[in-house]
């Protein structure tokens, strides 16, 4: 209902240069980096795009901000990415955000895009257990140990096939540690969709 308040009182623009229309319009879409993933996780991990300047403001104004809808262009951009490797699967599991984060931020945007990409087999079958401090205030070690035990599977999960969605894999902790999950959990296999892939620094 916000959400679509919001589209009334302020007609679409393009978040990168605010030309009328899309939240992210075709020119400025098409500039965004290819994603380059590593030969390791090809198999396991699909983005839309890869990271720079662009990527990083969209994201930026997804978390920082209002703009809800920002996150239908995407879910678009990810359908089609997944629709490329030909993946079959039973769910779409988005990346849990806290009960904390989720009051602060009114919404998980990983939620929100799992829903538009495919809103019959979407399921919130992760929860957080925990309040873990967000991954980027933390190295590399510290955020796997931080993570550890961080899921919990809240519903039979048992000989599927599931894709754990999010916006921005960079270490691949957070991702890894909810595929861990699902896995002990009893899936067939678990593999990561995402927006956009930055190698780790
Ligand atoms: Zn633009």
């Amino acid at each position: 209902m916000l959400a679509y308040l919001l589209d009334i009182l302020f007609p679409q623009a393009c978040a990168l240069c605010s030309s009328q229309g899309s939240n992210l319009c075709q020119a400025c879409r098409r500039k965004l980096p290819r994603a380059e993933l590593p030969e390791d996780l090809y198999d396991t991990v699909c983005a839309a795009v890869g990271y720079g300047p662009g990527v990083q403001r969209y994201v930026h104004q997804i978390k920082f901000g209002l703009y809800h809808t920002l996150c239908a262009e995407m879910a678009q951009m990810m359908h089609l990415a997944l629709d490329d490797r030909g993946w079959q699967y039973d769910l779409l599991v988005p990346v849990p955000l806290s009960a904390k984060r989720l009051k602060w931020r009114g919404f998980n945007q990983a939620g929100v895009i799992a829903r538009q990409i495919d809103a019959a087999r979407y399921r919130e079958a992760l929860v957080r257990n925990r309040h873990t401090p967000p991954q980027a205030e933390l190295d590399a070690a510290a955020r796997s140990v931080n993570l550890t035990g961080a899921f919990a599977v809240n519903r039979d999960v048992r000989g599927m096939d599931i894709i754990v969605v999010d916006d921005v894999y960079t270490t691949g902790a957070t991702a890894r540690e909810c595929c861990d999950t699902l896995i002990a959990a009893g899936c067939r296999s678990c593999r990561v969709l995402v927006w956009a892939y930055t190698a780790a620094a």
